[in-house]
């Protein structure tokens, strides 16, 4: 499954619909500082069912919202939709019914985050594990924020592991046995 597009609503600088098309091959996003690269990326993680917000440099999960600026006013929620192509159809039971997936992230102020799936409902728990077992998922390693090198140096054997498990695709495994323990 390859990502093909990204939509952006409301979601911190990016307050008017803003679509990326992600076409095969490599995509540079360029522009000056704090012009929104980084908010890109972390709509990416977002989407795919980041829920710390120390990972989208925010203290709250609301503070993805588009917070105001001097010439436009807050906004009261946060959208983030996710294409990608199913063409091959390997995407897992469930989501495997079309040649697109849709993957639909909004959060409300004062009303918590919804998912949808090609236009369903969905827990954010099956997002997650969506995009675990594809090994993208939001803790994926293949999503390097800034200074992410240099903390990967210093960190503990235990962290660093749970970075590999994630290459090698088992991630959502842990994540079941973990929950099946919790039961
Ligand atoms: P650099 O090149 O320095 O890494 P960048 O292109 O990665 O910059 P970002 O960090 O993505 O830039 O964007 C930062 C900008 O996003 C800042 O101007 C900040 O005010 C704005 N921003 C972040 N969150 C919100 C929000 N909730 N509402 C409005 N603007 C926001
Ligand atoms: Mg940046």
């Amino acid at each position: 499954m390859q990502f093909s597009k990204i939509r952006l609503t409301g979601f911190k600088s990016f307050v008017d619909p803003t679509e990326l098309i992600i076409s095969d091959g490599l995509t540079g996003v360029v522009g000056p500082n704090g012009c929104g690269k980084s908010n890109l990326l972390e709509a990416l993680r977002w989407v795919m069912g980041e829920n710390r917000p120390t990972a989208m440099r925010g203290g709250g999960m609301e503070d993805v919202i588009f917070a105001g600026a001097a010439s436009r006013p807050a906004r009261n929620f946060a959208e983030v939709m996710l294409t990608l192509d199913n063409s091959e159809r390997l995407a897992p039971a469930g989501f495997n019914d079309a040649d697109t997936l849709e993957v639909v992230r909004r959060i409300t102020r004062d009303a918590g985050s919804a998912y949808k799936t090609n236009g369903k409902e969905a827990r954010a728990r099956d997002v997650q594990m969506l995009f675990a077992d594809a090994s993208t998922g939001a803790h994926s390693p293949a999503l390097v924020r800034q200074g992410q090198i240099s903390e990967l140096i210093n960190a503990k054997p235990k962290s660093r592991r749970r970075v590999l498990e994630e290459a090698a695709g088992i991630s959502g495994l842990y994540q079941r046995r973990h929950e099946a323990e919790l039961k």
